[in-house]
């Protein structure tokens, strides 16, 4: 028998007078304590790493000094030791992308790079399984979410760029196109194979060459992209890795020999490239931080907004540039969606990145955890309302039970700051206009969500909101089809799509 009809007959024998349980003690006894799942580790066993990783560069795998870990966030456990690229070490890097450039990948075809491009495509995906089990390890994301979202995007995006490698003289009709020579990319941590490919795939399509610095705290997986780059036979030189912290990324965007910029992490950070950089000729792009709106209207199907919800904003625990970290609900339906909310918030797992029903993983670092307690402990100061499902936390670790905030005014810095956790503010609006202002009512401009079942008001409502990604009736979908990127504090440049290869070109 199905739970409704459980229930169902379980009050219809009470109302023949029959000694039957309640509706609620059926409930309980379907649905209660009982509905735990039981534990599904993801195996790692096949999965081997070296416990030292120098850099990547020129096609060889070279030494470094000056080492420092990257842990596993869910087991504080130190993941392997990652060498500090220095001033000669970055010129080493950059000289070989040079070179490469010059001697090797620019005398090729576009055809010819393209096929690079798809064989790396189709390497991810032979070895997807692998690389999902290292970036979860590393990063602390869910198995489910490195399975199913990264590693297919990783090697979507290189799969939809190698179609373009061969085809840029038609790409921007009427334009002649060509590459700038070599690009200096930073990334961060929160996505950090996904980053990689963002930037390193494009980069390659246009006809650039590469030094990347993946950011300290998960550089595991750019070095196993490394791996898969010799595999798959690309030149020398054409991609290098340096590692180290921000010292090195500094150095590499301030590096005189590098022709373009491509950044992607906190907006304090970009607006200091974009000062070291000013009058020097460099191009730049710039992907910064976010504040999204997710706007609910009272004609929105409620239960699939719901879903959205959550994955705008549980999704990667929050550790999403472009999270609906803000809700925006019509006055009318707010007690319904937020009664929705907190039982839906109930069933997330959070827990061992690695168990394949594990929804809300580790939060990435000790330092992120500090910042979303101390968000989220200025949001009760401020007299914000918390809600937060009763759910264990492991004993070790860094984690954070999903939260929900009421009552939030936009003054308070749990409506205004970035807070890259898994806490959601809800605010409500009555009117459209209303949402609109509500919504463009940060220095940020990256995305937005809106739910209605009325298509005229989902476009209507999208070209008011200052937000370079807005999405209706869904959120958090991603395709390398698709540009991607911010206004205002968020950054400038797309990512994505055929706009993602013009930050790579210049065009006459
Ligand atoms: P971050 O501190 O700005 O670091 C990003 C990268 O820059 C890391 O590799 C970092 O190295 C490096 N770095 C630090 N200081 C530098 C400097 N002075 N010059 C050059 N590079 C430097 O940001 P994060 O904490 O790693 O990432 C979280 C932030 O990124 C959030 O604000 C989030 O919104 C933003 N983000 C934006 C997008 C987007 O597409 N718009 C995507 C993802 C994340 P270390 O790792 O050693 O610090
Ligand atoms: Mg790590």
């Amino acid at each position: 028998m199905d739970p409704e009809t459980a229930a169902e007959t379980a009050e219809a024998g009470h109302a023949n007078g029959r000694a039957t349980p309640s509706r609620e003690s059926v409930r309980q006894l379907l649905f209660g304590d009982r509905w735990d799942y039981a534990p599904a580790p993801e195996s790692t066993a096949h999965v081997r790493w070296a416990k030292r990783y120098g850099h990547f560069i020129d096609g060889a795998f070279v030494d470094g000094t000056d080492h420092f870990a990257s842990i596993n966030p869910a087991t504080e456990e130190v993941v392997a030791r990652f060498a500090t690229a220095d001033r000669k070490v970055v010129n080493r890097a950059v000289a070989a992308a040079r070179r490469a450039y010059e001697k090797r990948w620019q005398p090729l075809s576009g055809a010819e790079r393209g096929t690079f491009l798809y064989r790396i495509g189709r390497i991810i995906q032979e070895r997807a399984r692998e690389l999902a089990i290292l970036e979860s390890i590393d990063n602390g994301k869910p198995i489910r979410e490195s399975r199913d979202v990264d590693v297919p995007l990783v090697a979507a995006h290189f799969l939809y760029y190698a179609g373009w490698a061969d085809k840029l003289d038609c790409a921007f009709p009427g334009a002649k196109v060509r590459s700038l020579g070599v690009a200096g990319q930073v990334i961060p941590w929160n996505f950090p194979l996904l980053m990689a490919a963002w930037k390193i795939a494009p980069a390659l399509a246009a006809g650039n060459t590469v030094v990347l610095k993946p950011a300290e705290t998960s550089p595991l997986t750019a070095m196993r992209l490394a791996e898969i780059f010799d595999e798959a036979g690309l030149p020398p030189g054409v991609v290098n890795i340096v590692n180290g912290a921000g010292d090195t990324g500094a150095m590499l965007v301030a590096h005189k020999d590098v022709d373009k910029v491509a950044f992607t992490g906190s907006t304090e950070v970009g607006k200091s490239i974009q000062r070291a950089l000013a009058g020097s000729g460099k191009r730049l792009t710039l992907e910064l931080g976010g504040k999204g709106a997710n706007i609910v209207f009272d004609d929105a199907p409620i239960d699939q907004a719901v879903e959205g919800i959550v994955s705008g904003i549980f999704f990667n625990q929050g550790h999403v540039c472009c999270a609906g970290s803000r809700l925006l609900v019509q006055e009318s339906i707010v007690d319904t969606v937020i009664e929705k909310l907190l039982d839906r918030i109930a069933t997330l797992r959070v827990g061992d990145p690695l168990d394949k029903n594990t929804d809300v993983g580790a939060i990435h670092s000790r330092v992120q955890l500090d910042k979303i307690e101390e968000l989220v402990q200025s949001g009760v100061d401020e007299g914000a309302r918390m809600h937060r499902p009763a759910c264990r936390l492991p004993d070790r670790g860094f984690f954070f039970a999903p939260t929900v905030f009421t009552d939030v005014a936009q003054s308070h810095r749990i409506a205004q700051e970035e807070i890259f956790g898994p806490v959601l503010s809800v605010l409500t609006f009555r009117t459209p206009e209303e949402a609109i202002a509500k919504a463009n009512n940060t220095p940020y401009g990256l995305s937005a969500g809106i739910w209605s079942d009325k298509g005229s008001k989902l476009f209507k409502i999208a070209g008011a909101l200052k937000a370079g990604v807005v999405w209706g009736n869904t959120y958090n979908q991603f395709d390398p089809a698709s540009p991607f990127g911010g206004y205002r504090e968020s950054g400038f440049g797309r990512e994505g799509g055929l706009h993602g290869l013009l930050p790579y070109l210049e065009v006459r």
